[in-house]
């Protein structure tokens, strides 16, 4: 049994990246960049008007412009060339014209005909000048970025079509249980419904992955050749119960007998003290212990971290934050326990219904609190950390 944090660091230093592909940009977003992105262009391309108004060739003893031209979207404004005394009607984002050193608002100016009067203007107003945001070759977002939709915008800007992202893992859920009924039958006596793999799949959607889902009956061949199968299409197996120490758990051995090489088998926690994880090559393979609550804890704690791995993400998916007791706890023994709670400000409350068969209190929990190996009695006002849940 090792404790949870060599569990985390065995995790860690085991998956690796996935290798990059290239997805079309309007697909990118959430994806982890796999190359620097450096500016194709100037940007501004050019001067360009940040206002609508006139471009003016201003001079301080001037009072009246004549308009000598307008510029229109996508105009290219080379054509125009502004003398002392000259000015072009312009629009936002449009090209600023030669000879213009300002641009003047329209709600400063008084149009008549083809002259205008400034009512209050000087020079060196209202352009965007090229290259003001960025300049060509330099470097705009760094590789490991997650991209987020304003990144994806400030690089479509640029003109790209594809980019080099680190894919998201293909990812296979098997779910051992002899006794585990399917949903939409009746239940037969001592069945049970099967409901970890709908669960590891919204979790896993719910940060936006995806997987495969397969049952698999409690027997060594069969599930020799579901792990064969799923080692061959994924980058990353869950494997739901089968994993404790009963007479039908035969995972770890289903796993072994496929050259899955045992990373750890045991964590000093609760709940899921039973959990496995393995590698073979690139890929990797979680045993997750079948009770439901074990399951899910393990997804948050273990599954999450090797994704992130994976996906090379920089950031945690989850955000860890320091609350305070509401109320006095006993936690019992010497393992790490993580708690379905709920967080209020920066407070948080341990639910009813903590066994690791039981998924109620999962429903209103917002958090997990980590009550650390040494602690038993805990103390209303004591402060301890928390993983915040995002759904
Ligand atoms: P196991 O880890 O296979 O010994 O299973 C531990 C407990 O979790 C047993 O009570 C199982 O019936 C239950 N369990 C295992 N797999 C599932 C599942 N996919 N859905 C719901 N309960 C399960
Ligand atoms: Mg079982």
């Amino acid at each position: 049994m090792i404790p949870v944090k060599e569990a985390l660091d065995r995790i860690n230093t085991n998956c690796l990246p996935l290798e990059e592909i290239q997805l079309p940009i309007q697909e990118a977003v959430g994806y982890v960049l796999a190359t620097d992105i450096e500016a194709h262009l100037d940007m501004p391309p050019f001067d360009q008007s940040a206002m609508d108004g006139y471009a003016v060739n201003w001079n301080d003893t001037i009072e009246q412009y004549t308009v000598i031209g307008v510029i229109q979207a996508g105009d290219d404004a080379d054509g125009i060339s502004l003398s002392p005394g000259e000015c072009a009607r312009i629009y936002t984002g449009e090209m600023v014209p030669k000879g213009a050193n300002t641009v003047i608002q329209q709600e400063n100016v008084i149009h008549e005909d083809n002259i205008i009067r400034i009512t209050d203007g000087k020079a060196g107003l209202n352009i965007r000048s090229r290259g003001e945001q960025y300049t060509k070759g330099e470097k705009l977002i760094s590789k490991g970025h997650i991209l987020n939709p304003g990144s994806v915008g400030f690089i479509a800007s640029n003109g790209f079509t594809h980019l080099t992202v680190t894919p998201e893992p293909r990812i296979k859920i098997l779910v051992t249980g002899n006794e585990l009924g399917e949903r939409g039958n009746p239940l037969h006596p001592g069945q049970i419904y099967e409901s970890n793999s709908v669960m590891l799949l919204a979790a896993l959607k719910s940060f936006g992955f995806d997987a495969e889902t397969e049952k698999v009956e409690d027997d060594l061949n069969t599930l020799k050749i579901a792990v064969a199968r799923a080692l061959d299409t994924a980058d990353m197996v869950l494997i739901s119960g089968g994993i404790s120490v009963g007479d039908y758990d035969f995972v770890r051995q289903a796993l072994t007998e496929n050259g899955v090489e045992e990373v750890f088998y045991k964590v000093r926690q609760k709940p899921g003290k039973p959990l496995y994880f393995g590698r073979k090559e690139r890929k990797v393979v979680f045993g997750l212990p079948g009770n439901p609550s074990s399951a899910l804890t393990s997804f948050y704690i273990y599954v999450l971290k090797a994704i992130e791995g994976l996906t090379n993400r920089s950031e945690p998916f989850l955000e860890k934050t320091t609350v305070t007791l509401e109320h006095d706890f006993m936690k019992k023994g010497t393992l790490t326990n993580f708690i379905r709670a709920r967080i209020t400000g920066s407070t948080v409350q341990v639910l009813s219904h903590q066994s690791s068969a039981m998924l109620n209190a999962w429903r209103d929990s917002n958090a997990i609190l980590i009550i650390p190996d040494e602690f038993n009695a805990c103390e209303k006002g004591q402060q301890f950390e928390a993983f915040k849940l995002p759904l």
